[in-house]
């Protein structure tokens, strides 16, 4: 039973908690492991962020450019300038040293999924050996919809709207093809903006689309620590998902060690209440079914 989502370093300013962001001292790798092994995950899939990692910045270009918004086109430059402290080579020299030392984990990426790079996005990832890929929508265009300072935006756009705008790209990354795993599908509830009833219109064409590419999604349970306090996804998508015959894995979105793991048993439960019997794993980017 695997963590197939966990980050080796917090977001924000550095808080003086733990190493320096982009540093990787001796035993701090280790420290995600055995915390994850210790509430019952097998192996641990290190997913640090893409946006995040230097390397980044020419294929994933300014996003925020050209915005119909553009206060929130100031503020999303803002938070990649202060995001962007990571190494790509680094971090992927860290998890191939820790495999190479036989600790059981793999070497994925949370990959920003934008359709005018993805292309471009794929052909850096190409360098490196990475297990399995988990895609992300973080925006929409300029939109850090679940950055806390443009929460405001929802007001602005209306929330059934915003959904809208975000299942559209969700959907998008879905049929695309070009990820192993759907990260947390419905993250757009995270800051705590809902609907008065699940938006079952959206989640069916993004289970549909996820159902005919192939792709993966994981049942994460970072959203319960997020103003949503749910699991994603919400047990009506996780519902279709299941009907569609769309793959899972389990995942905590760690970003600190004691967070790698938490709280799996309650996904794990989660996921056997719509049917699901197993879950899956990845090495070099191939997938196996594992009893869930
Ligand atoms: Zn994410
Ligand atoms: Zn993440």
């Amino acid at each position: 039973m695997g963590d197939h989502h966990v980050h080796l370093h917090p977001h924000g300013a550095y808080d003086g908690v733990g190493p320096e962001p982009g540093t990787y001292p001796d035993g701090f790798l280790d420290s995600f492991v055995e915390h994850g092994l210790a509430k019952g995950a097998d192996e641990i899939g290190f997913t640090e962020h893409l946006y995040r990692c230097h390397e980044s910045a020419e294929v994933l270009g300014q996003w925020w450019e050209n915005a119909e918004y553009p206060d929130l086109a100031t503020l999303t430059a803002e938070h990649v300038a202060l995001e962007r402290v990571l190494s790509l080579d680094r971090y992927v020299a860290v998890v191939t040293d820790a495999k190479d030392r036989g600790l059981p984990v793999l070497l994925g990426l949370e990959v920003d999924f934008f359709p005018q790079t993805i292309e471009a996005v794929l052909g850096l990832l190409d360098r490196y050996p990475f297990d399995f890929l988990i895609g992300s929508t973080h925006w929409v265009r300029e939109w850090g919809f679940d950055l806390p300072s443009q929460l405001y935006e929802f007001d602005r756009r209306g929330v059934r709207e915003s959904y809208e705008d975000y299942f559209a790209i969700e959907t998008e990354l879905a049929a695309s093809g070009t990820v192993d795993v759907l990260a947390h599908t419905d993250v757009v509830k995270k800051l705590g903006k809902r609907l008065p009833e699940p938006p079952t219109d959206l989640h069916e064409e993004l289970a549909a689309a996820a159902g005919r590419s192939g792709v993966a999604i994981e049942v994460s349970t970072a959203g319960l620590y997020q103003p949503a306090n749910e699991m994603y996804p919400h047990p009506d998508l996780l519902t279709r998902f299941h009907a569609h015959d769309v793959p899972i894995t389990i995942s905590s979105d760690a970003h600190r060690p004691h967070e790698t793991g938490r709280d799996r048993d309650l996904a794990i439960e989660l996921a056997r209440s719509v049917g699901y019997r197993e879950r899956v794993t990845f090495f070099q980017r191939k997938r196996q079914s594992v009893p869930l």
